[in-house]
């Protein structure tokens, strides 16, 4: 628990801090190396790469090496953040920009749902809540996004915490970790589909690789990440020619690529998540 709490925090202020530099002008590429430095600075691993989504990406962009994106005024960017200790991981995420009806849509699904994460707790009742408090503000939840179930070096196991009421009757239980994450959006599609790699990769299974150097850049992320989502431009300072035994890894399917996703009519999106500890009195273990 304590380490738990330890990720919560440092995420919660990394997100701050990111949320802090996210102005128009500032370069994506910055914004996430600085919060990856702080939550290493901070005692912690990065649990995944930050991810900076803008506009109708919904998630899975983290800027690559070369990636001059410049945040302009009128972008709205969700900024995801997840921390570990020891394997014990804290999500959280915030969105930022000028549309603040769909920012403060998006916290409000999110602030409708905390109350409702206690022992018992019907998975389809808290994905109803969420999309009421959406449809107040005459929007609409992503419906092939969710919520998750955490547990240590596992970013989402078991449960799927729906963003709309989808009939599952499953209860949740006391002392579980869960991330609660509403997407709401101004599209009509209510779905995101998938786009390009997002140069964030996993590993599905570690096997033996014939190249050396393939071999010895698997032995590297087996040992720094475990089953934990990484960004190809982490392995860029060790290791040559990441790309191509990138593609080798994908090929032998030891790694999985996670595309982008995007709201699939392109309407823009904003996030909201924390990470909650189901009790009677529900706790945010995201805050500072
Ligand atoms: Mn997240
Ligand atoms: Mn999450």
């Amino acid at each position: 628990m304590e380490n738990w709490i330890k990720a919560g925090k440092i995420a919660a202020e990394c997100l701050n801090y990111g949320c802090e530099m996210a102005k128009p002008g500032a370069r994506l590429l910055d914004i996430a190396e600085k919060i990856e430095a702080k939550i290493k600075e901070s005692g912690a691993k990065p649990a995944f790469p930050v991810n900076l989504s803008l506009n109708e990406l919904a998630a899975h962009y983290t800027p690559s090496s070369n990636d001059e994106t410049i945040l302009k005024a009128e972008d709205l960017l969700k900024i995801d953040v997840g921390v570990h200790v020891e394997g014990y991981i804290g999500d959280c995420a915030r969105t930022v920009g000028d549309d603040i009806e769909l920012i403060k849509a998006s916290e409000a699904c999110l602030n409708a749902a905390i109350p409702l994460c206690t022992p018992g707790r019907k998975l389809k009742e808290i994905g109803k809540a969420i999309a009421e408090a959406a449809k107040e503000h005459n929007l609409i939840t992503i419906r092939n996004l969710s919520g998750h179930g955490i547990t240590q070096f596992d970013l989402h196991c078991g449960l799927s915490i729906p963003n709309f009421d989808n009939g599952d009757e499953t209860a949740l239980k006391e002392g579980a970790i869960i991330a609660i994450e509403p997407f709401v959006t101004r599209g009509n599609a209510a779905r995101v589909s998938e786009g390009k790699p997002s140069g964030i990769y996993g590993l599905i299974r570690a096997k033996p690789v014939r190249d050396i150097n393939a071999r010895k850049m698997l032995g590297f992320i087996a040992n720094e990440y475990s089953s934990l989502p990484f960004a190809s431009r982490w392995l860029e300072k060790e290791f040559p020619k990441v790309k191509f035994y990138i593609q080798l890894l994908l090929k032998e399917s030891i790694l999985h690529s996670y595309p982008q996703l995007y709201e699939s009519s392109r309407g823009k999106v904003s996030q909201a998540e924390h990470t909650i500890l189901v009790k009677e009195k529900p706790v945010i273990l995201t805050k500072i």
